[in-house]
Parts: structure tokens; C-alpha cells; sequence
């Protein structure tokens, strides 16, 4: 077993969490490293479609202690890439990669993560994996027999291959709305959503997403019931490529169906459509495998945290996965001060 360095703290991730989280470490003294299974810098970035387009603009698309330039419209993926690479250089922050870790486990009061035969120890581990490895499909009758391309959005790319075909987009959020105003350019697209889509007023972007999921955290901060949000936190930030489509009447949602048939798609009411191919846009789940070796992962890949601190093993804190681990951790703009707030506790409880 190799050793690789022990260190007073260990960031799994290599993304803008495990980054923002790397910010605040190096102002406390602690030794630290982090690890990453990417081959460059950017996190699931490097894996969104080619025109992905965020839906704050820079100054809301920052962490901790450095602004993203100002960009023409909102940022796009290359502009989020180029700002978390030379984010990284910057303040150059100790990065392995790439290093996939499989598991962590309990030695003493140390924690250990390893990968293949090399091995790390730490007295204190944040895990910052995000969830772009662990996409999320549901389960429908027949789908074994669809004999079309299934496609999840973390791994579409761009709509070349789907020109002139007919294709099934699935989901409400934000990515399923993108990728219907691009796919629907080249292809014969139907959208299908749980709910019928909730689009946010043009005149208003991210920021006010940001806005409600602040003031529900403030308010489970207070130990006050939210108010119910004029919104959700996921309607539809209206990016010129979705205003668009909706000025070409793409924007039409269809409610779940109900099975598939080897061609298409089955609605309870009887309806039937042939498809080439489905985009899941369906979301996804947190990327914890390299802890359930703990023992304290939940069947929905989640771990009971208090704050960003796990409740089973104290030693260990999650950065960067969404509601359950800070309000819009999983942004950006978010995750700066859930970021600060584990590496306080960190500093107060190692020194
Ligand atoms: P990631 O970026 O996923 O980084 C996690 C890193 O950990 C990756 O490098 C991964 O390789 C690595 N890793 C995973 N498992 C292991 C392991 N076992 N060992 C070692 N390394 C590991 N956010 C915004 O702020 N604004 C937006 O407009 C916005 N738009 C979005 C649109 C879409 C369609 C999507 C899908 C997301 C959007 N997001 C947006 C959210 C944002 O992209 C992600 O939530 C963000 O990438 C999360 O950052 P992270 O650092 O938590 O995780």
C-alpha cells in the first residue's frame, strides 16, 4: 500500500465546492489536500453540453474571493471552465488527480480515503463529489424493451446525431428546457414533465432562485417555518436560447405517460408515440459510493448531517450537494458560505 500524504485535512472533489472549500483551509494553517477523479480543473463543468448557459450573471456566479469577469450575456460553460481553472492556479491549491477514491474508512481518530493501492489519512475529511457522477433515471414498464437511444443530460453534449429524428425530452428543470430549445432546432421534439412547467418571469434570472433559497435557509437558521416561496427553487430561468423556443412554440409540456412499448412511449389514456430517441433530464443524486464503506449512507445516497457535519462520523463534512447540506450549496453563488461554515467548524475542532 502506497502512501500518499497525511495531512490534517482531506477534500475529496475537485470542483467548485472542494475549491471554495480549499479557500477558507488555506487561511486556517491546517495542512491539506485535495483529491479529484477529473483529468483538468472545472468539475462536472467539463461535462455539460457545449452550450449550456448558466442563469446568473457573473457577479452571482462567483465563489469565495474572486469574481468571475463580467461576460456579455449570462456566463456560459466555457466562461464557468476558464474562471475555476485560473481559480485554482491562483491561489494554488494542492489538487491529486486523477484520483478516483473508492472508499473511506475509520482508523483510530484518523480517516483514511484510498484509491487502488495508495492510501491518505486525515483528521478531518470533507467530501465535495457533487452529483454530476450519479444521474438520476426513473423506472418505467417496458423501458428494457424501448429499442431507441436513451440518453441522460449529464451526457448529452450537443444535438448533431439527433437531426431530423424524433425525440422525447423528460423533465421540467432547468437542463430539460435548455436542451428542448436546442434539440428542437434539428429534431421533432416532445417534452414531458411531471407538473406543468413553471417558467420564471423574463425580467428575472438565478439571483431570485438564490434569493428564495436564502431566505428558507435563514429562516430553518431561525428555527422559523419558511414562508412558502412565491416560487420553486428549480422554475425555469427564461436564458435567451429557452425565450427562443418559446417564441417557436416549443415550449408545450405533455404530462407523464405511463409505459414504454418497444417504439415509443404509452399514455394511460390510450395515446401512443413513436420515438428515436429520450433525454433524461431527470436530475441527480449525490455522489457518496466512496462512503458508504462508513456505513452512514442512506438508500438516497444522502448522509444525516447537522449543518454540513455528518451526525454517525464527526470527523467528516459535505460540501456543495444541494438543500440538504446548505441552501444553494449546490450554486456557485451558494456555496461559499456553506464552504466557510464547515471549514470553521474544522478549525474549531482540529486546533
Ligand atoms: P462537481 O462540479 O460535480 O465536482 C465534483 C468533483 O468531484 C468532480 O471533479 C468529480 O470528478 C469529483 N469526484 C466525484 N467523485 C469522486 C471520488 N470518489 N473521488 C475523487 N473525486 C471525485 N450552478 C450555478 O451556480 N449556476 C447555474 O446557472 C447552474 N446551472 C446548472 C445547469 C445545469 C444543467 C446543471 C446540471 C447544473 C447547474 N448548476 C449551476 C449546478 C452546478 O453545475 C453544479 O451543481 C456544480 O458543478 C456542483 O459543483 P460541485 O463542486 O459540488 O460538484
Amino acid at each position: 500500500m502506497q502512501h500518499g500524504a497525511d495531512v490534517d485535512v482531506l477534500v475529496i472533489g475537485g470542483g467548485q465546492a472542494a475549491l471554495a472549500t480549499a479557500y477558507f483551509l488555506r487561511r486556517t494553517g491546517l495542512s491539506f489536500r485535495l483529491l479529484d477523479a477529473e483529468q483538468g480543473p472545472g468539475g462536472a463543468w467539463r461535462h455539460a453540453w457545449q452550450s449550456l448557459t448558466l442563469f446568473s450573471p457573473a457577479t452571482w456566479s462567483s465563489i469565495a474571493g474572486r469574481q468571475m469577469a463580467p461576460t456579455p450575456g449570462y456566463p456560459t460553460r466555457a466562461d464557468v471552465l476558464a474562471y475555476l481553472s485560473a481559480y485554482e492556479a491562483h491561489y494554488a491549491i494542492p489538487v491529486e488527480r486523477p484520483v478516483m477514491v473508492e472508499s473511506v474508512t475509520r482508523d483510530g481518530d484518523r480517516l483514511v480515503a484510498r484509491a487502488g493501492d495508495r492510501r491518505w489519512a486525515a483528521r478531518a475529511l470533507v467530501s465535495a463529489t457533487g452529483t454530476w457522477r450519479n444521474p438520476y433515471v426513473p423506472s418505467y414498464p417496458g423501458v428494457g424493451a424501448f429499442r431507441g437511444e436513451q440518453l441522460h443530460s449529464a451526457h448529452y453534449a450537443e444535438p448533431g446525431h439527433l437531426a431530423g429524428k424524433r425525440v422525447l425530452i423528460v423533465g421540467g428543470g432547468n437542463s430539460g428546457a435548455q436542451i428542448l430549445a436546442e434539440v428542437s432546432r434539428v429534431a421533432d421534439t416532445t417534452w414531458v414533465t411531471q407538473q406543468p412547467p413553471a417558467f420564471l418571469p423574463d425580467e428575472v434570472d438565478g439571483r431570485v432562485l438564490f434569493d428564495r433559497a436564502t431566505a428558507r435557509w435563514r429562516a430553518q437558521q431561525e428555527g422559523r417555518v419558511p414562508d412558502a416561496p412565491a416560487g420553486g427553487l428549480g422554475d425555469i430561468v427564461m436564458v435567451p436560447s429557452v425565450r427562443e423556443a418559446r417564441e417557436r412554440g416549443v415550449l408545450r409540456a405533455e404530462p407523464p405517460f405511463e409505459r414504454f412499448t418497444a417504439d415509443g412511449v404509452a399514455w394511460a389514456d390510450g395515446r401512443t408515440a413513436p420515438f428515436d430517441a429520450v433525454i433524461w433530464c431527470t436530475g441527480f443524486g449525490p455522489a457518496t459510493a466512496h462512503l458508504r464503506s462508513l456505513g452512514i449512507v442512506g438508500p438516497d445516497g444522502r448522509v444525516e448531517v447537522t449543518g454540513t457535519r455528518s451526525k454517525q462520523c464527526p470527523g467528516l463534512w459535505l460540501v456543495g450537494y444541494g438543500d440538504w447540506t446548505g441552501a444553494a450549496s449546490a450554486t456557485l453563488v451558494g456555496v461559499t458560505r456553506n464552504a466557510k461554515a464547515a471549514v470553521d467548524e474544522i478549525r474549531e475542532t482540529l486546533e
